[in-house]
Formats: structure tokens, C-alpha cells, sequence
């Protein structure tokens, strides 16, 4: 599905130490931001001139499939580098949600994924106050590679929640492919806009971290620098909250391998402690909040770099 071009944004190539280069490549969105404007006239992407080329990027065959693989529901590969079988969809209304940019196609997931977001829009009101949530992207029907935006969400584990609660009078049509989102940083990025963050936002992060299946919950790090100055009491779950380029209006939730599935690549294990110490100082450095213009972009996936499985996931009617 194509959203529309005059939305397109191009995030800026960064430089970056080695050691988050790898991390900021998985999350910083490839070609347009969440925000990007959807439409209510979806239309396919142009037929492949040659969709048997090894050269073609492997976005451009997951990018198509507009429908799920009709398997055993199996995570493939890493977030980054994988495809999705079995895919369910996040119905686009439920108790507690709305699934927004429905044109986009992108609300399906592992069906751990999705009992847990419906798990967490359930205990949204009571626990959080607000009357539900606004669900952004998951994955596409088959995983996969995207032709613009996330470079994860590849492999069904991946879901954007965003920070605006969902309106009491519900969202329309119209509405989920229009509204945007409300940025909970503050315009200098050195912490958050106290005009706009409330202590809904931190319980609804805190609820979403304590989730077993949660492995990581990426946020702006102004959002992460908040939580440590403002959380009393319990803070085992903060560890899980990881600082990230972006992630200023919605938060990014990644759930472990589902147990069995061998061929899903497990990340390694979050850091010990809560994190919030010295190393998130480096986030508010003048490197990372004005870096310089320039470094590369990355390069392609075709389906060689996908698990061999992927290529079932692709084909299979
Ligand atoms: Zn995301």
C-alpha cells in the first residue's frame, strides 16, 4: 500500500558510534516517519518487472503480499532481518484500541504479539486512565522487509503504541489516517515538554514493561531520562526501557521469541540494572541531538539475507 508522497519525509543519515550504529540502523524509520499521512484509497504497488531477480530488494516481495501465509504461526529470523509466518491480524477496533494508518496493512503480528497488545488495551483504562490506545504499526501480512518506514517489524514481534490516549469518542475512518500523534519531548530534545508528558504517559510505559513477554520498550531518551528522575518504588521494570533516536510520540514494544520456535533469533538480554546511570547521558551529548550531515545508508536485504524459511513464507497460497 502506498502512502501518499507528499508525506514522505527522509530521515537524516547519521553518524554514529559503531556500537549503536547497529541499533539505531534497526529502529530509526528508513524513508518516513510513523507520522507519515495515510490514505483512504489504498493502492497496490506496480507489478514486478522481474520478481525472480536475486538482486531485488526483498521489500519489494514482502511489500506486496497483502495477505498472510496460511502456516503454523512462526517468528523467522531476527527483528531486522526476517519474515513472519502464520501472521493474525490486530482487529482494527477493539476493547481498548484502535489500530491507526490502516492503509498501510501493517497490523499483523505473532499471535503472542497480538494477545498482548489486546492484554494491554484491556488493562489500559484502569491502569493507566486513559479510555484506550492508538496501535501504530505491527508488521506486514508476511513480515518481512518494508518498502518505506521501520527497519525492524520484520518478524511479527515488533508493535508501535503511540503516546496520545485514544479519544473517548473513538476515531473515524478519516481520523486513523489523518490524526498525528503528539510529541512528549520537549522542542530542545534535552528532556521532556512538561506541557504535554503526565504521569498517564509513565504508568502506560510502566504497564506495557512489565509485561513478562516484553523484552524491550524503546522510547525517545528524554522519555527514558523522565521515567528515572520520576519513578518511586518498583524499578525492575525500567531496565527493560531502552532510549532511542525518534520515538517521541509513540512507543516501540518488542516481545522475546515465542518458546519453541527455533527458527526465530533471539536478541541478547537488556543490560542489568535500570539504566538509568552515565550512559544515558551520551544521548544528550551535541553528537547525538546536532549530529553532522552525511555517513551511509544501508544496504538492501534481498531474500539470500533472509532465513531460508522466508522464502516458503513468501510463496505459500
Ligand atoms: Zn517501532
Amino acid at each position: 500500500m502506498r502512502p501518499d508522497p507528499r508525506a514522505m519525509r527522509h530521515a537524516p543519515a547519521r553518524l554514529l558510534p559503531p556500537l549503536l550504529l547497529a541499533a539505531a540502523l534497526a529502529l530509526l524509520p528508513a524513508g518516513a516517519s510513523a507520522q507519515t499521512l495515510g490514505t483512504l484509497d489504498p493502492r497496490p504497488w506496480p507489478p514486478l518487472a522481474n520478481p525472480q531477480d536475486p538482486a531485488l530488494p526483498a521489500k519489494e516481495l514482502f511489500g506486496r503480499a497483502a495477505e498472510p501465509a496460511p502456516l503454523a504461526a512462526r517468528a523467522l529470523g531476527s527483528y531486522a532481518g526476517g519474515c513472519l509466518a502464520g501472521a493474525v491480524a490486530l482487529p482494527v477496533d477493539g476493547p481498548g484500541w484502535r489500530v491507526m494508518r490502516v492503509s498501510r496493512n501493517r497490523n499483523w503480528g505473532h499471535p503472542e504479539l497480538v494477545a498482548l497488545l489486546e492484554r494491554l488495551a484491556a488493562a489500559t483504562p484502569e491502569a493507566v486512565g486513559w479510555p484506550g490506545l492508538l496501535v501504530g504499526d505491527l508488521a506486514q501480512p508476511r513480515g518481512g522487509p518494508m518498502i518505506w518506514g521501520h527497519a525492524s517489524h520484520q518478524n511479527g514481534l515488533d508493535a508501535d503504541v503511540w503516546l496520545t490516549p485514544m479519544p473517548q469518542a473513538g476515531v473515524d475512518r478519516a481520523a486513523r489516517e489523518t490524526m498525528m500523534a503528539t510529541s512528549v519531548v520537549r522542542a530542545d530534545r534535552r528532556d521532556v515538554d512538561p506541557a504535554v508528558w503526565t504521569p498517564a504517559h509513565a504508568r502506560l510505559i510502566a504497564l506495557a514493561a512489565r509485561e513478562p513477554r516484553v523484552e524491550r520498550l524503546f522510547v525517545n531518551a528524554a522519555i527514558k531520562k523522565a521515567l528515572c528522575r520520576e519513578t518511586e518504588g518498583d524499578r525492575s521494570w525500567l531496565g527493560k526501557v531502552r532510549p532511542m533516536w525518534g520515538h517521541d510520540y509513540h512507543m516501540h514494544i518488542r516481545i522475546g521469541c515465542p518458546a519453541g520456535e527455533d527458527g526465530c533469533e533471539p536478541q541478547a538480554a537488556v543490560p542489568p540494572g535500570d539504566g538509568c546511570d552515565a550512559s544515558l547521558d551520551w544521548w544528550f551529548s551535541d553528537e547525538v541531538l546536532n549530529p553532522r550531515p552525511g555517513g551511509g545508508g544501508r544496504r538492501e536485504k534481498t531474500l539470500a539475507d533472509l532465513p531460508d524459511a522466508c522464502r516458503q513464507v513468501l510463496v505459500t497460497r
